[in-house]
């Protein structure tokens, strides 16, 4: 059954001169955005508020989540240049927190954790005062990889649970719930410094009691921030949505998070993690 799209998800499309800037500076650069890949409904938005999240490591995925719009052809090779392009693209777009992310890549030895501290070191080196956000795949859970990018000293380190546990065998089948959790305390346990950021999407037939359990999973490991945002279907070939969560459900789960300890929430249907991320620090 394809659900009709209530009257607060529907996006206002805006385009101007600013977002062709970003686009253009991206492919410029060969680089590429995971609000393009990912097809994120702000992203008129966020272009034209000079905001971007990168996304590195190429465009195909080693892995198979059901929601997800980036392709999983065979893996690009690693681009040497890219952590200087992406630091390049940072100081030309004047951006005060960069958001970097990349799709899985299960096949390299690394697992692209010394791309990802590359790129870190590079936006450090013309540009100290930018704030590095850091969304990570789970490094399979592998404490050597994760220090190689906590070594990289980030600001925030994001790792997305995505969903609830109960669900993981539909939405993300090669990923596991608990791995997640140990990827954010280990990261906490390591460098307290670096605050930790995870979300969720909801919409996929969880209930109000296991977002609920999932948001007391990730303070057990000291989580300080999180979004909730609504899933919405890329195309028909991925999962479909089961329900349009309502906007006081949102402001709801928010106040819940916020009473449980988490600094920053953002919850709301149209969150994406990295939506006005650069407003989202501790
Ligand atoms: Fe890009 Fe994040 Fe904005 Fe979406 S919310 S357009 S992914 S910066
Ligand atoms: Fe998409 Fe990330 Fe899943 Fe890859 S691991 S399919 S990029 S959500």
């Amino acid at each position: 059954m394809h659900l009709k799209k209530p009257e607060w998800i529907r996006v206002k499309m805006q385009g101007g001169t600013v977002s062709n800037k970003v686009n253009s500076l991206v492919s410029d650069l060969s680089l590429n955005t995971v609000c393009n890949e990912a097809n994120c409904p702000n992203r008129m938005e966020c272009y034209n508020r000079g905001t971007a999240t990168f996304m590195i490591l190429g465009r195909n995925c080693t892995r198979n989540c059901t929601f997800c719009n980036v392709t999983r052809k065979t893996p690009d090779e690693v681009d040497l240049k890219e952590p200087e392009n992406v630091a390049k693209a940072v100081e030309k777009l004047g951006l005060k927190h960069a958001v970097i992310t990349s799709v899985t890549r299960d096949d390299l030895e690394d697992q692209g954790a010394g791309q990802f501290a590359k790129v870190v070191r590079e936006i450090r080196k013309n540009t100290p005062k930018v704030s590095v956000e850091l969304l990570i795949p789970d490094m399979q859970g592998n404490e050597e990889l994760i220090d190689i990018i906590l070594d990289s000293e980030p600001d925030i380190l994001n790792h997305n649970v995505e969903t609830v546990p109960e669900l993981y065998n539909k939405v993300r089948p090669m990923a596991i719930f608990h791995r997640s959790i140990k990827v954010l305390d280990y990261s906490k346990k390591s460098k307290p410094n670096i605050k930790t950021k995870s979300g969720i999407m909801l919409g996929l037939g969880e209930t109000k009691e296991q977002v609920i359990d999932v948001l007391k999973r990730l303070r057990e490991v000291d989580c300080d921030m999180l979004t909730l945002g609504q899933y919405l279907q890329p195309s028909r070939e991925h999962i479909p949505v089961v329900e349009y969560i309502n906007p006081e459900q949102f402001y709801e789960y928010k106040e819940i998070a916020l009473s449980m300890g988490f600094k920053r929430v953002a919850s709301a249907p149209l969150v994406r993690s990295s939506y006005y991320a650069e407003d989202f620090q501790v």
